[in-house]
């Protein structure tokens, strides 16, 4: 398809008025292009060609509008930090309308498009830094095989945007099967909206769940809550084991379709450290790395509540039990990838829980080492290893390293086979903050060469590639840790 022939609809739109406000985006007077994303040109399918058309500054940025758009600001609402904010909604993003394409349904979200009904305070801008990572982090988790919204395009401008100093502002399109969060549901529960929450469920089973199409309202939200729950363990099951942490677990931020989303202060493991807290303004650490699967099923108990009005609890509770196990089976699934292991075994959630530990003792780079531990054969010294692992902790991995070639004698598989699947689960390349750090301060000197190459490598995280080694080294000391706020 030429991008003069993309035509939008409107579904979630003609929900009705108590869904959001109709509302045309205030578009930058100077835009630039940044950024196509090839990749998601051929989700939505359009020509590859049209990567090089010159109206997507302008698509990108609300200044023209794809045929048939008729933006629309969504409301929403939402636990925040674990407290119920009634003021939510698009507050600086735009729904344009969706794209059909194979059978799949796309959204395309206008995100730094201007004040809304539900902007507050805010200003309705995003800044081209927080459009850059949000653009990285969609790539880098569906390239790690990890459910996530992604962007269409990047467009800057030379608007200033205030936040902690002046930047300058940038929109981006995101692209998802649905944008309706937890916290959509959580806006008619609580304003005693129940023939719009009826709506929005049979809308949201329709796309996703047509199995239940013609079956009661609260048949139809029993399922929705049992679908959601088994998608949002086996999201938190891939964070975890990547060594990803979303940094703003709200409600409003959860995907009801499981796919990670709201990009705002992430950010990937360098070292193997547990408790590890991305997001600056987040001092209590509920949303530490390790708190994820509990804060995700805190998340979902708050979703449970918006559908108490048409699921008894008992009901509630049974799809709610769902969590655990999927999150245990889905993490234990990928992490026996990781460690080569084809064959299921009693011991192997012990062996990877005392390698854990022996990571985050001895200091290890979690990314580094199951890449290393990729090309491992049962050498000794393992030298490769023993590098990345406080030399304290040296005795600990040689004991761990005879407990794991123990379970690697009973895998049918050879020491070859082993590394090359390894190879394929245990991701060369990561996206690390001090690295994304300098993909946006080239961006902001209108340098745009690195971030073209750092989504090649998120793209292709399992690759080698040679020209880039660099980007895939551990950062320095100083670079770790690096405090990233809320402000976008
Ligand atoms: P977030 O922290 O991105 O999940 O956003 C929380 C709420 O604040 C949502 O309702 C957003 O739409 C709104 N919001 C965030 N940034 C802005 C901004 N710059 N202008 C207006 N609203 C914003
Ligand atoms: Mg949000
Ligand atoms: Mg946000």
């Amino acid at each position: 398809m030429k991008l003069s022939e993309v035509t939008l609809s409107h579904h979630y739109a003609d929900l009705g008025d108590a869904f959001g406000t109709r509302i045309d985006p205030t578009p930058f007077e100077h835009p630039g292009l940044i950024h196509v994303n090839p990749a998601v040109l051929q989700l939505l399918g359009i020509d590859a060609a049209e990567s090089k058309n010159p109206d997507w500054a302008q698509l990108g940025c609300g200044k023209k509008l794809f045929k048939g758009s008729r933006p629309f600001a969504m409301k929403y609402t939402g636990h925040q930090f674990g407290v119920y904010n009634p003021e939510l909604g698009d507050g600086r993003a735009l729904l344009l309308g969706e794209i059909e394409n194979a059978g799949r349904r796309w959204e395309l979200h206008l995100k730094g498009a201007g004040k809304t009904p539900y902007s507050r305070f805010g200003d309705g801008r995003a800044v081209l830094r927080s459009t850059i990572r949000e653009y990285l982090a969609g790539e880098a988790l569906t390239g790690l095989g990890i459910n996530s919204t992604r962007a269409l395009c990047i467009v800057g401008s030379d608007e200033p945007v205030t936040r902690e100093q002046i930047e300058s502002g940038a929109m981006l399109i995101r692209v998802a099967e649905t944008h309706v969060r937890f916290g959509h549901f959580e806006y008619f529960f609580y304003t005693k909206q129940l023939e719009a929450l009826h709506k929005l469920i049979e809308f949201v089973c329709q796309r996703f769940l047509p199995e239940v199409t013609g079956l009661s309202v609260s048949e139809q939200a029993e399922a929705l809550l049992r679908f959601t729950t088994r998608k949002s363990a086996e999201l938190v099951a891939g964070w975890q084991s990547v060594g990803f942490a979303h940094g703003v677990l709200n409600t409003d931020n959860m995907s009801i379709i499981g796919d990670t989303f709201d990009y705002g202060p992430y950010g990937f493991l360098d070292d193997y450290e547990p408790a590890f807290i991305c997001n600056h303004s987040d001092h209590t650490g509920r949303y530490a790395f390790e708190q994820q699967p509990g804060v995700v099923l805190w998340n979902l108990n708050a979703l449970a509540h918006a559908l108490s009005a048409f699921v008894s609890t008992e009901a509630l509770r049974d799809c709610l039990e769902e969590f655990q196990p999927r999150l245990v089976d889905g993490y234990a699934a990928r992490m026996r990838r990781k460690l080569g292991l084809e064959m299921e075994e009693d011991g192997d959630q012990a062996l990877c829980a005392s390698l854990l530990q022996l990571l985050a003792d001895g200091q290890a780079d979690y990314t580094l080492f199951f890449r290393a531990l990729a090309h491992y054969r049962g050498e000794r010294p393992a030298a490769a290893l023993r590098e990345l692992v406080a030399p304290a902790q040296h005795g600990a991995l040689e004991q761990w390293l005879d407990r794991y070639d123990q379970r690697l004698a009973h895998e049918d598989s050879d020491s070859r086979a082993r590394n090359r699947a390894m190879l394929g689960a245990n991701p060369k390349y990561v996206l690390r903050n001090h690295y994304a750090q300098k993909v946006i301060d080239a961006a902001e000197q209108g340098d745009h060469r690195p971030l073209q190459t750092m989504v090649l490598l998120l793209q292709n995280p399992f690759d080698e590639h040679p020209d880039h080694e660099t980007w895939a080294a551990a950062p320095p000391e100083s670079g770790k840790h690096m405090p990233v706020s809320c402000s976008s």
